[in-house]
């Protein structure tokens, strides 16, 4: 059965890479249609020259209600704000989303799963193969060196990223509070500055970099006295978080509603 989809946010950074993996995969996923913001100009361009690729009849529309009838599973990089109302239109219409989009609040992220008794979402702050690899493996060594250690978590993004920081260090940082029973929430330190006092051991802190055109560098430290691991992630290429999400895409099709993310995907569960 061919999953049709659609990519909103088609004119953005990750939307692009989207339209071009959808058209390299032999997943059965195809292309059906293509969203972006209301004030856009891109209206009636059509998405494969938008690539810069051959003309692929899908164009791009500035109203999800238009095309909603179309779809199976809508992948969403876009804002949190407009994910939101995406998803409300999504579960009104049985359609199921992955979504890529970070910077969510709390009360964002609660609206956002509300709606898991009607549709499947798979959300994921990183939908590459290699970051959700390194989940397990952070996991393994938190369990391992476990008050050992001081934890540390630094990543750097390009200067066009909005939220910091960002939701692949705070997904690192989750996984290892869960698996040291902490609460990230009273253990996260996010940047140091003036007189700090000495580190407490039970904190994990978080360091930002936003720099030229850096697509995501993540690196979590483990310091014991006398030696230090650390496990690195970097992504040279957004389309290690495309084809991720395309995959993501045609395997929730076959799912029941509910709340997904990459692990499930990719069978680490
Ligand atoms: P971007 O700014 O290049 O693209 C976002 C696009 O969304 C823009 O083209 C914008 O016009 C469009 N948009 C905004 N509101 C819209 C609306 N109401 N309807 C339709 N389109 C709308 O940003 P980006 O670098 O592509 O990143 C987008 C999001 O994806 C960010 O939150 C980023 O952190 C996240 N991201 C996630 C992953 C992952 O693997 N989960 C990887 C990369 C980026």
């Amino acid at each position: 059965m061919t999953v049709r989809v659609g990519v909103t946010g088609a004119a953005g950074r990750m939307g692009r890479m989207l339209i071009e993996a959808i058209g390299e995969s032999e997943q059965g996923i195809d292309l059906r249609a293509t969203i972006e913001r209301p004030e856009s100009a891109l209206a009636g361009v059509d998405s494969g020259e938008l690539i810069g690729g051959e003309a692929n009849t899908v164009v791009i529309v500035s109203d999800l209600a238009t095309v909603i009838g179309d779809i199976d599973v809508l992948i969403d990089f876009t804002v949190p704000a407009a994910t939101l109302a995406n998803a409300e239109l999504c579960a009104a219409h049985g359609v199921a989303m992955v979504i890529g989009t970070t910077g969510f609040t709390v009360e964002q992220e609660r609206m956002l799963f509300s709606h898991d008794s009607k549709i499947a979402l798979c959300k994921a702050s990183n939908f590459s193969t290699g970051v959700n690899l390194a989940f397990k493996l952070l996991e393994q060594a938190a369990a391992v060196l476990g008050d050992d250690v001081d934890i540390e978590i630094v990543e750097a993004h390009h200067r066009h990223k909005i939220d910091a920081p960002s939701g692949t260090a705070l997904s690192m940082g989750q996984v290892i509070a869960d698996t040291l029973g902490r609460d990230l929430n009273k253990v996260a330190v996010y940047g140091r500055e003036g007189q700090t006092g000495a580190r407490e051991r039970d904190t994990i802190g978080f360091a930002t970099i936003r720099a030229g055109d850096v697509v995501g560098d993540h690196t979590v430290i483990f310091a014991a006295d006398g030696e230090r691991l650390e496990i690195t992630h970097k992504a040279s290429s957004r389309m290690s978080f495309a084809r991720g999400a395309v995959r993501a895409a045609a395997w929730l099709a076959n799912q029941e509603p509910g709340k997904y993310d990459m692990q499930d995907v990719l069978g680490f569960k």
